[in-house]
């Protein structure tokens, strides 16, 4: 599932080929993308429409068109836009055609990703608050921030940063990678950190998406870049998907643990495993 070093991505590639063009048909061939709202509705209020800014808010790409409207499109398990495909792509969901002659074609094996229309700023910002916590990289994201949201949270520290509501963007690989690098256990209750764990914390999940970004994404399964290339991120990774093999830091041998339903990685000699909590 791309998160927020593959959307960032994402964007980086589509704003030069996108900002200052119009949008001259748009073509929904899945209601899904749109759903509850008719395919047709939205390729109205997009067609004819010049496109002034390509943004990202969480793992939401934020298309910034003419009159303060917005097209906010979420990749989910397996979306992915390719840039004048050479060959008709299957699992195509929406095609654009540009005032430049060039096309682009939203694929989605597995049709989770969603495409709505917002209208004003004030709107826009309303339904990303509503969804979406701090977002990281950004002045807010402190380790000030970090204490106070987790505060009495008996949640693992792990299912806490995948809740898009507190933190917006990590999901299941950066969040092993981050606590990996920060040397906490992902079981550990969130509301348990203490002292420089927050700073920690905060830097390991900047430096886990900064790495993320640098290597334009992981592609695990379906992501992939505008031309159709895939990510570099999976060869790099510190702790995820290693199940078996060495620690890069200590030797000791990666587990697979599962948290909330996530397969979760990591060195238990590192990242202590919390004590059970004393009854009574
Ligand atoms: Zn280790």
């Amino acid at each position: 599932m791309p998160e927020l070093p593959e959307v960032e991505t994402i964007r980086r590639q589509l704003a030069p080929h996108l900002e200052g063009r119009t949008l001259e048909r748009v073509e929904i061939l899945d209601p899904r993308w749109t759903r509850p709202v008719a395919p047709a509705e939205v390729s109205d209020q997009l067609r004819g429409q010049r496109v002034t800014n390509v943004g990202r808010s969480g793992k939401y790409l934020v298309w910034e068109l003419e009159d303060e409207t917005f097209l906010l499109a979420h990749l989910r398990m397996t979306g992915a836009f390719l840039f004048d495909p050479e060959v008709e792509p299957v699992h195509a969901r929406v095609r654009i055609d540009l005032d430049d002659g060039h096309r682009l074609v939203y694929v989605d094996p597995r049709r989770f990703g969603t495409g709505h229309v917002i209208h004003g700023a004030t709107a826009r910002d309303e339904y990303l608050h509503a969804r979406l916590g701090v977002e990281p990289m950004t002045p807010e994201f402190t380790a000030d921030h970090l204490r106070a949201i987790t505060r009495g949270r008996t949640a693992p520290i792990k299912s806490f940063i995948l809740d898009q509501r507190r933190i917006a963007g990590v999901g299941n690989i950066y969040a092993d990678e981050a606590l990996f690098r920060a040397r906490i256990h992902p079981l550990r209750p969130a509301g348990s950190l203490r002292g420089g764990q927050f700073e920690a914390l905060r830097q390991a999940i900047d430096d886990s998406l900064e790495a993320g970004i640098e290597a334009k994404g992981a592609t695990i399964d379906d992501f992939r870049h505008l031309d159709g290339a895939y990510g570099s991120f999976q060869d790099r990774f510190l702790v995820y998907g290693r199940a078996g093999q060495p620690c890069v830091r200590c030797g000791t041998t990666i587990r697979k643990l599962v948290v909330g339903g996530r397969g979760t990685y990591v060195c238990e000699h590192d990242q202590p495993r919390p004590r059970a909590r004393r009854a009574g």
